[in-house]
């Protein structure tokens, strides 16, 4: 690995500038101190203009070039929010609000950024225009859609985007990508299930709302073995299942929630048909009646080849990569910038620490300066100045 001596110079006060925003975590849409502060050291910083309250809570640092003849612009994304989990390991820098937590890393994503802002602004060895992008509400909220939906990329006029995750598990250094679909589409589904209630000594007059969910829920796990490519992935989970109140009543109702989760669009839509058409026939096999609410959430993470390809050779000078890494099932809303620009989402490893939304998590302060050098070294490859 190397890094810059400009850049190890300010990781000390960037890994500060992470813990206090590990101390300070708010969650989606909430992120008003946050953004506060990372707008006034993008203003410190010098960054040519800074923009709040994109996407609600979102913060766009644009900083110019030495040069600007490539006329060319690119985007780099990170996350800001937290996630409503308790945080159980007491370091100095531990949640101080209760119930909420940095568990995925998005205080070290941003402080990574606001590093590299600082270095882009203070050196300018690009010929073309950064625009740095602090975006709220990952975990849930589409914060991505609500920042495009202010103008970020028509305002901007950005030809790439890129942007990185911490990857627990994954030695600091590292780095995982590969092209096409790398995250998975997130569906909610929902089925409402009525039947007839009863007095459970006499079924016979009544429709088991139980027994006709028990038999959905079964069902439907033959749609990945039966109906799903074998050479394609998805996953379909039912996660709650609520019926009944005392244990001599035949409910009437029951209620199944759950996620799909897919990396292609055909593949989306075939399971989503397949839900539908099996929850309602096999209840009204038993005499039930079904209906499915299917909602579509974050799209599949798919990575330009071309850029991906790019992006590793960037991560493959920083450190080391593996560019046909493993998809994650996990979903992210990067996706939607995605479908604006072409780009890459890689990877970073995080070291031996707790998982993602686990509640002993924490970012590992040694990949700081690791990412810092990988958003640098890729604006200079990507904007060179001309020799
Ligand atoms: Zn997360
Ligand atoms: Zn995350």
């Amino acid at each position: 690995m190397t890094i810059d001596p400009r850049i190890l110079a300010l990781t000390p006060d960037i890994t500060s500038f992470r813990r206090d925003i590990h101390a300070h975590p708010e969650i989606r849409y909430e992120e008003v101190r946050t953004a506060a502060r990372v707008a006034e050291a993008l203003r410190a910083a010098g960054v040519d203009q800074v923009y709040t309250g994109v996407g609600k809570t979102g913060v766009v640092g644009v900083i110019e070039g030495r040069k600007s003849g490539s006329g060319k612009v690119v985007g780099l994304r990170a996350d800001m929010d937290a996630l409503p989990i308790t945080e159980i390991i007491d370091r100095p820098w531990k949640s101080t609000t209760p119930g909420k937590m940095h568990a995925c890393g998005h205080d070290g994503h941003t402080s990574m950024l606001l590093g590299a802002a600082r270095y882009l602004a203070a050196t300018r060895a690009f010929d073309g225009r950064v625009v740095v992008i602090f975006q709220p509400a990952e975990e849930g909220g589409a914060g991505a859609r609500a920042m495009i939906e202010d103008g970020l990329f028509s305002q901007h006029g950005i030809n790439r985007v890129f942007g990185m995750h911490n990857m627990p598990g994954l030695p600091v250094g590292h780095f995982n990508i590969r092209p096409g679909p790398i995250m998975a589409a997130a569906d909610f589904v929902s089925i409402e299930i009525e039947g007839k209630g009863s007095h459970a000594a006499r079924p016979n007059q009544g429709i088991d709302s139980v027994v006709v969910g028990a038999h959905v829920i079964t069902a439907l796990q033959s749609i990945v073995a039966r109906n799903v490519d074998p050479m394609e992935s998805a996953v379909v989970s039912m996660c709650q299942f609520h019926a009944g109140e005392a244990d001599n009543v035949v409910p009437q109702f029951a209620r199944i929630s759950g996620t799909v989760r897919t990396f292609k669009p055909d593949v989306q839509e075939r399971v989503e048909a397949a839900v539908k058409s099996i929850a309602t026939s096999v209840a009204s096999g038993l005499g039930a009646v079904a209906s499915v609410t299917y909602r579509r959430s974050y799209p599949a993470v798919v990575n330009d080849p071309v850029a991906t390809d790019f992006a590793a050779s960037i991560a493959a000078r920083v450190g080391s990569v593996n560019r046909d890494a493993p998809a994650v099932m996990g979903s992210e809303d990067f996706s939607f910038m995605l479908h604006q620009a072409p780009g890459a989402f890689i990877f970073a490893g995080n070291g031996d620490t707790a998982s993602l939304h686990h509640p002993e998590y924490d970012f590992n302060d040694d990949l700081t300066p690791v990412g810092i050098q990988y958003w640098a070294t890729l604006v200079e490859t990507e904007l060179p100045l001309a020799a």
